[in-house]
């Protein structure tokens, strides 16, 4: 059986254990099957390290880009930036200090949770779980000023898409 030596290992193998070359001697490739998966392996190998290290590099330089564009943005707008982070803080704590307020209120007695929904869309689909709206705001003196809704309408009572549930309430 006709052998070729393959020039990269140095093994005599069976011509089928090459790859056709119409320009080779016995129309093969002058190295062998076996050689060239790993010399393709190793390229690959390669070649993804080379990719990932340029993917690393250009995210650094990126990274460094998106940082100084942040820091410019902040710089410019940090007066705005924290009065807005100001104004959320705050208004948070003014909503918890009205709902212990409530709580409260309920609890001695000032505040009672009617039996029904206050909403004034009574089609009948209120449910009975009740939470206390405020509907004039979470301002100190307004902590008592609630409208009892059901989750639904209280939902609505807080979304741009539906009308008012309440109305003009004005607390009685
Ligand atoms: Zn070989
Ligand atoms: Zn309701
Ligand atoms: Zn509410």
């Amino acid at each position: 059986m006709t052998t070729k030596e393959c020039r990269k290992c140095g093994i005599k193998k069976t011509l089928d254990e090459y790859n056709s070359d119409k320009k080779g001697v016995h129309g093969k490739k002058e190295t062998c099957k076996e050689c060239i998966k790993v010399y393709r392996k190793e390229f690959y190998a390669k070649n993804i390290d080379r990719n990932l290290e340029r993917n690393r590099k250009y995210r650094e330089a990126n990274r460094e880009d998106i940082r100084e564009r942040q820091n410019k943005f902040y710089a410019e707008n940090r007066e705005k930036i924290r009065e807005s982070r100001r104004e959320y803080d705050a208004n948070n704590k003014d909503k918890r200090n009205a709902r212990s307020a409530v709580a409260r209120a309920i609890k001695s007695g000032i505040l009672v949770i009617p039996k029904e929904c206050q909403s004034v869309i009574d089609d009948g689909s209120c449910d009975y779980s009740l939470e206390a709206h405020h509907y004039a705001g979470y301002e100190e003196k307004n902590w008592l000023k609630v409208v009892f809704l059901c989750t639904k309408c209280h939902h609505k009572e807080h979304s741009d898409k539906y009308d008012s549930v309440i109305g003009e309430y004005d607390g009685n």
